[in-house]
């Protein structure tokens, strides 16, 4: 299975859910099975007990789950259907690992953030990433991984630094990250100033960027000059930049995207054309 984690910088709510879900169908259309994990980092087991009012309507699944709506999002993009596990949050997490101490699993040993905590979402994450979603019954090859909150909170910091050492037990062809920023459009000038803080703080905990999506909460296109400006200044080519303006229906989003030439990238970075080989050539 290979990976992509959809990170976010400066706020929260910009649309990862969305371009996580774009991403995952473009794929998808590539012939490649999708599957899709949720990270949630609150203390919550889910999201049964939060009011809607404060964190959206509840998305409950097949098996009862009640969970995050980007999970529907996930569902309807992907045509797939995910289970309660999809969506890990730290609640269920340290509810595990607390667990396991209780069993005396850990052998007497003293129980940590890293690496006990950091071991159990990054087991989790491979255990789920293998359960069939779809009804070929098979494998997906690709996982998607939406990290919820920003980065550089307190609440996601485990899954920051389990995403950091993720990156080394599966080797570079099988992660890739996405990370989206917000791009402020001010009286028609773009700012790059929080895409460079954010990229900094994201780079400081050891995740380098492969693509930098910018949100543009505006209907007006990320200009040509803004992207060189966030080539040069977050260390990564102008060809892993992307705009994200504002449509009038999220699902054109994926081919914003695509008219940007993401499959062609992860294609490329993620070394897809390996599991695209159809039967009678192996
Ligand atoms: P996050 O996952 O970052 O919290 P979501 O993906 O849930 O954000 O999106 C937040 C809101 O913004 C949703 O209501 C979604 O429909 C809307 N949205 C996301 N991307 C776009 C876009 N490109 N154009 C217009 N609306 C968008």
């Amino acid at each position: 299975t290979k990976y992509i984690v959809i990170s976010g910088g400066v706020v929260s709510g910009i649309g990862k859910g969305i371009i996580a879900s774009s991403t995952g169908l473009l794929l998808k259309t590539t012939g490649l099975k999708v599957t899709a994990i949720k990270i949630d980092p609150y203390m919550n087991i889910d999201a049964g007990t939060m009011r809607p009012t404060e964190h959206g309507e509840v998305f409950v699944l097949n098996d009862g789950g009640e969970v995050d709506l980007d999970l529907g999002n996930y569902e309807r993009y992907l045509d797939v259907t995910l289970s309660r596990d999809n969506n890990i949050t730290t609640g269920k997490i340290y509810r595990e690992v607390i667990e396991r101490e209780r069993r005396g699993e850990y052998l007497g040993k003293t129980v940590q953030i890293v690496p006990h905590i950091t071991s159990a979402i990054q087991d989790w994450i491979e255990r789920v990433s293998k359960i069939p979603v779809d009804n070929s019954g098979e494998e997906p090859d690709i996982c998607i991984i939406e990290l919820g909150g920003t980065v550089g909170d307190i609440e996601s910091a485990p899954f920051v630094e389990a995403m950091r050492q993720f990156q080394f037990r599966v080797g570079y062809d099988n992660f890739a990250l996405i990370h989206v920023s917000l791009v402020p459009d001010m009286h028609g000038e773009q700012k790059t100033k929080p895409t460079q803080t954010t990229v900094h703080a994201l780079r400081g905990l050891g995740l380098l960027p492969d693509l930098i999506a910018c949100r543009l909460l505006a209907p007006r296109p990320l200009e040509n000059s803004t992207k060189e400006k966030i080539s040069m200044f977050c260390h990564v080519s102008s060809t892993q930049v992307l705009g994200v303006h504002d449509v009038s229906s999220v699902y054109h989003v994926p081919l914003l995207l695509q008219s940007q030439g993401i499959v062609d990238y992860l294609r490329k970075r993620l070394n897809l054309s390996a599991l695209n080989i159809p039967e009678e050539m192996i």
